[in-house]
């Protein structure tokens, strides 16, 4: 079936009739077709969208019932967990088990920002006049348009729906033409819920075509936009031609930094975790570990052993450990990237090479560990987005910050030290927008996440991520008016 276009509450093919094959890339099998949208359908979402939020369906019903609406997303996304999570690891390649806990993760966004939605309706502000009320009231943006990737394809999704439908907008979302099947369950599920038509929109396609209107579309308020840096700047570009608010949410070369005293088996693990799990293709991934010099040699010697044992494999294959990359152009960015690590002096400790036998089926690429390298390498300053992992040492705290520090992005890093004092110092020290201490990856829905630096502008989850889909508007009541004199009245 390729009517997988939703606009205005109907499924819909492509104008231009076109489709696109979905492949599992873990064995090349065709998981599904798909409508390819052009421009002309994400014009026709945004109208549909455009029409929805004017004439207030959505954005009038009370915020607590908006919330309630999420929380039944929530309890649905909960029923239909295996249908959803097989789903998106036919599109990713990623583990089984890895989906589901995503899917649990969407249902906990849907749930976190559901009972957000109805505590606060704004502020009262002391305007200094007792003949003033003076308040400070939230409401939605209007026509949102969200971008997202195939990483974690329906999660970055849902961490822009949610918030936009408990605000009372409207969207247009617009997935990574990879991945498209959970954003079209999704849709299944607003739809079959009872969201007003117009006010959920999806269109499928190609970033250029079927996205690029998003940004530049005057009738869109804001674009919220997960990916890589090089097309969110496009997209930041596109977006000044209407003066549009911009949330993106970019890459990150992300620093773990272990000091000797950390404990050395459960950081090897993490780093492992960091650096591997769902084969690096990981916004936060710890792709810059960085070690102090005197446990340097015994960490990187045990890491690469750990790193060879790592079992590769299909999304169903229980044994296996982490999946493929995305795609074979994806694949060959990351040989390039180690290719031209090489080629500037890196050593490579193991991986470096494609999976064979069973594998050579998928775009799989072997755990890699790049030792005897050094910052300004492009190794160690732009994101692989792959299972390449570098390392470098430090010798004292004020190293290992500056280290940690010396790069464009500022998404996510990690310190390992059992020295409390050193911990608090050192995360208060990084430029990067979560930290974590004896830990990395997990995240929470009411903790905010976003980037420092090129890693993005604002901030998705928490209570910030919800402000993100708010205007603040400013209603000042002068409950006695009286004839001010600043001008002289000459009748
Ligand atoms: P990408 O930038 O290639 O694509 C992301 C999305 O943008 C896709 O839907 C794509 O079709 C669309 N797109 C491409 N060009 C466009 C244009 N001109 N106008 C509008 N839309 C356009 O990124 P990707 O390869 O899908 O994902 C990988 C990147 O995402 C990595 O750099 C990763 O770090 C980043 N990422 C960041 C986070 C985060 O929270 N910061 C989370 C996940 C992924």
């Amino acid at each position: 079936m390729t009517n997988t276009l939703f606009i205005d509450g109907r499924w819909v093919p492509a104008a231009s009739g076109e489709t696109r094959e979905i492949r599992n890339p873990a064995d090349g099998e065709l998981v599904g077709v798909v409508a390819e949208a052009g421009a002309e359908d994400t014009e026709a979402a945004i109208a549909a969208a455009r029409a929805a939020f004017d004439g207030g369906a959505w954005r009038a019903v009370p915020a607590p019932e908006r919330g309630d609406f999420l929380l039944k997303v929530a309890d649905r996304l909960r029923e239909r967990k295996a249908e959803f999570a097989r789903a998106e690891s036919l599109d990713t390649g990623k583990r089984l088990v890895e989906s589901e806990i995503d899917m649990d993760d969407i249902a906990a966004c849907f749930a976190y920002f559901g009972k957000l939605a109805g505590l606060e309706a704004g502020r009262l502000v002391d305007a200094g006049d007792a003949d003033v009320v003076s308040r400070i009231v939230y409401e939605p943006i209007g026509v949102c348009g969200l971008i997202t990737p195939w990483n974690y394809p329906l999660l970055q999704a849902a961490w822009k729906i949610a918030p936009a439908l408990a605000a009372g907008n409207a969207f247009v979302l617009k997935p990574s033409e990879l991945t498209p099947h959970t954003a079209i369950l999704m849709m299944q599920v607003l739809d079959e819920l009872g969201l007003p038509a117009g006010v959920a929109n999806l269109v499928l396609g190609a970033g250029a075509t079927a996205g690029a209107p998003l940004s530049s579309h005057p009738d869109v308020d804001m674009v919220s936009f997960t990916g890589g840096l090089e097309t969110g700047k496009v997209i930041a570009a596109a977006a000044a031609g209407t003066v549009k608010k911009v949330a993106l949410e970019l890459g990150g070369k992300n620093p773990n930094v272990i000091f000797a005293d950390a404990d050395f088996d459960a950081a090897v693990d993490n780093a492992l975790n960091g650096a591997f799990v769902h084969s690096g293709q990981v916004c936060s991934a710890g792709a810059r570990i960085i070690v102090q010099d005197t446990i340097a040699e015994r960490f990187v010697d045990e890491l690469v052993r750990r790193a060879q044992g790592i079992r590769l494999g299909g999304p169903f294959d229980e044994a296996a450990e982490t999946g493929p990359l995305i795609s074979a152009a994806h694949r060959d960015k990351v040989t390039a990237y180690v290719e031209q690590a090489v080629a500037e002096g890196a050593r490579v400790r193991c991986g470096g090479a494609w999976g064979e036998g069973e594998l050579a089926k998928g775009y799989y690429y072997l755990p890699t560990v790049l030792d005897n390298v050094r910052r300004g390498m492009s190794a160690v300053r732009d994101e692989a987005f792959g299972p390449v992992v570098t390392v470098e040492t430090f010798s004292d705290e004020d190293e290992a910050v500056a280290t940690a520090n010396d790069t464009h992005y500022g998404l996510a890093g990690a310190v390992w030290t059992q020295d409390a004092g050193r911990a608090q110092r050192v995360a208060g020290r990084l430029r990067h927008g979560t930290v974590w201490i004896n830990d990395f990856h997990p995240y929470l829905p009411q903790a905010e996440w976003g980037g420092f630096g090129q890693s993005g502008v604002g901030r998705e989850l928490g209570p910030t991520g919800l402000a993100e889909y708010q205007e603040a508007k400013h209603v000042y009541h002068n409950t006695r008016p009286q004839v001010t004199g600043w001008f002289e009245d000459r009748k």
